[in-house]
């Protein structure tokens, strides 16, 4: 049986017509402040992005797009002004920053209940105790999939590949909470194959084209494709090699149109979450 996709695009824009409905009832509209810092064209595509995502959920926003030689005082300066600003519920910084700035240094001075992409480790921490505040992003975005399609991640064993501060970790956290029995891959896991193959969900975040062959993909897995890879004819793809991965999964997501747009969803949510708090909601 053929598997079912998950459309990452239409749980989106469902999430985000949700979040404007919640936001419009706000006495204050939800803000956002958005910290660009030089001029990586990738960056760029997501700062738009994001800047169109609050333009549709009637958020206020601010782009702040600096130079590649902002000195970190000034960056520092910056995040302590919007810290301070009672219109800006969530501070997102742009990563990666320049070489030259401590890109920790930044997370750590963003205000924990502004903190919409939940890299403080404050947030971290809360999420680790099972008791998050906000959740990140992308696998946050994952969770949200799982529900919609009504996938309980309880009793499942779960790999996840990567472990990144951004992806892996939290992604394994989530499935925790979430009563999964979870294996975290990373690049010095010997027969990663194998466990891959194991897995009732397999949730790959690692950055390599081709990575998850179907032999990997145990028949009925649920398949999430977090990755956001060029391949050689510059096209946007994930880790998994999506045809023979759909030939024997029960569920795959699709790249593009899958976890990508949820993480957007994501930050959306969590700037409405800020907006409640600031507002003693
Ligand atoms: P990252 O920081 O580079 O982490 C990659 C992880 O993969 C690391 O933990 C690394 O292991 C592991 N790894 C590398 N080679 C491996 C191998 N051969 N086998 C198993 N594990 C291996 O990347 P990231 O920020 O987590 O992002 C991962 C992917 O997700 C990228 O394609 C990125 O573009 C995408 N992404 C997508 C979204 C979205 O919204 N869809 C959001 C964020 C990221 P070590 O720790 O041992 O080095």
């Amino acid at each position: 049986m053929a598997a079912t996709i998950i459309d990452g695009k239409a749980l989106a824009a469902k999430t985000k017509e949700n979040v404007r409905a919640e936001a419009e009832k706000l006495s204050r509209k939800p803000g956002l402040a958005v910290v660009l810092v030089g001029d990586d064209p990738a960056s760029r595509v997501y700062v738009n992005g994001k800047k169109r995502d609050c333009e549709e959920c009637g958020f206020y926003s601010e782009e702040y797009a600096l130079p590649a030689d902002t000195t970190q005082e000034a960056l520092l300066a910056l995040v302590t002004e919007l810290n301070g600003r009672e219109d800006i519920d969530g501070i997102l910084v742009q990563l990666p920053l320049p070489k030259g700035l401590n890109e920790k240094e930044v997370l750590l001075s963003i205000d924990p209940s502004k903190d919409v992409d939940c890299f403080h480790p404050f947030n971290v921490g809360q999420l680790t105790i099972g008791e998050p505040v906000y959740q990140p992003c992308t696998p946050g975005g994952v969770m949200e999939m799982l529900r919609e399609y009504h996938i309980d991640p309880a009793g499942k064993r779960c790999v996840v590949l990567g472990r990144s501060n951004i992806v892996g970790k939290p992604m394994g956290m989530l499935l925790l909470h979430a009563n999964g029995t979870v294996v975290t891959c990373h690049s010095k896991t010997p027969d990663m194959a194998a466990l891959a193959a194991s897995a009732d969900i397999l949730v790959s975040a690692v950055g390599k084209t081709g990575l998850v062959t179907g032999d990997m993909v145990k028949e009925g897995a649920v398949v999430i494709d977090v990755a956001m890879n060029r391949n050689e004819a510059g096209k946007l793809c994930g880790d998994v090699c999506y045809e023979e991965a759909a030939a024997r999964a029960s569920y795959i997501t699709p790249v593009p149109g899958g976890v990508g747009p949820m993480t957007r969803a994501m930050l959306m949510k969590n700037t409405l979450k800020a907006a409640k708090l600031h507002q003693g909601l």
